[in-house]
């Protein structure tokens, strides 16, 4: 398809608006963007698509925090592998009308974040849409081969912890949209999430961490992904869910039940690992001391059996079924 000119004057304003740094030898304006490796480090690649309609709606979102967001979420895999963040290629479908002003918002987010956690706009691409806006955002990172943390390393004998406020951000959405009055840190956590890149960083430092992942799709769903890439299996126990006030409080208005939202909420981009037992108490003090950030240890790792388990408060077990949000069927 040919570009029309105000698709070059709109890429033209990219281009002004995130001028090349450092490790960059051509950025933005090229056919493609060129980057001086990092000796001795392995590049960690990942992409992550959002759709109007799929992931977010105009009604409830601005493009102010989308573009925050877009970035944010393909940030949140590199955490998850233990990488640091360098280069994002940003693809955007635009609606007819208003490209411009929603391009301008969005930029804003995009680089309030990009900034925030020290990543370089690379290049993309640019085109109209026949229907919803489309966004597509890839990321590149890096980190040290010993540092590289795998959702595949979990292992009997160790414990599955979990860092963020799981269940906060699928509260924040029906609240967004019920159109709820007030509820502002659980809306925040689904329009504004953190990407946990500094604890990333910390926990694959640790030789005591083994697989680690983010809680993208709700903490039963990423549970269930570690123990399978691993075929071990999970016991976890009611009463070590942390459900916060604000939790509980956007629960109640909606007359649901918190822990739902806990277990199978999607879109928190924590950090769930598995941990070698009696070393969690020293992890955590230091998550604590330097982060500020809670680890919740939700059980143990059980070797042989594949399913995740859960320990209810009156003392009964049932299987922990694979219940985050689901894109394909469930
Ligand atoms: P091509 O037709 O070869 O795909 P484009 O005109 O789409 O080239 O892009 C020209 C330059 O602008 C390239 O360097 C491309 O990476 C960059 N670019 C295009 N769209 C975006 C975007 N949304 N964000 C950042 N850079 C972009
Ligand atoms: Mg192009």
């Amino acid at each position: 398809m040919k570009k029309i000119p105000e698709e070059f004057k709109l890429i033209e304003d990219i281009r002004r608006r995130f001028p090349p740094g450092k490790g960059l030898c051509l950025g933005i304006g090229d056919d493609a963007a060129v980057l001086r490796p990092v000796k001795g480090s392995l590049e960690v690649l990942s992409a992550d698509l959002l759709l109007e309609g799929v992931h977010f709606e105009e009604s409830w979102t601005s493009p102010r925090d989308l573009g925050w967001k877009s970035l944010a979420v393909n940030l949140s895999d590199l955490a998850a592998m233990g990488a640091v963040p360098g280069y994002a290629l940003l693809s955007l479908a635009l609606k007819r009308g208003r490209a411009e002003v929603f391009l301008r918002e969005f930029l804003n987010g995009f680089k309030r974040c990009a900034r925030r956690y020290g990543v370089q706009l690379v290049g993309g691409d640019l085109c109209r849409s026949a229907s919803g806006t489309v966004i597509a955002v890839s990321v590149l990172g890096r980190v040290k081969p010993g540092k590289l943390r795998r959702r595949d390393a979990a292992r009997a004998g160790q414990l599955l912890a979990v860092i963020g406020n799981p269940g906060e951000s699928a509260c924040g959405l029906e609240l967004l949209r019920g159109k709820a009055k007030g509820h502002s840190r659980l809306k925040a956590a689904h329009l504004k999430p953190l990407p946990q890149l500094a604890a990333g960083r910390m926990l694959a430092a640790e030789r005591g961490v083994g697989a680690l992942i983010d809680v993208s799709d709700g903490l039963s769903s990423s549970a269930h992904q570690l123990a399978r890439a691993a075929a071990v299996g999970f016991e976890l126990a009611e009463d070590r869910l942390l459900v916060s006030a604000a939790l509980r409080r956007g629960a109640a208005v909606l007359r649901r039940e918190p822990l739902s939202f806990a277990l199978h909420g999607g879109e928190d981009y924590g950090l769930m690992f598995t941990v070698d037992a009696g070393t969690e108490q020293a992890l955590a003090k230091k998550l604590w001391r330097k982060l500020r950030l809670r680890l919740c240890v939700l059980g143990q790792v059980v070797g042989g059996g594949r399913g995740v388990k859960l320990l209810r408060r009156d003392g009964s077990k049932l299987e922990l079924e694979w219940g985050g949000y689901a894109h394909f069927g469930g």
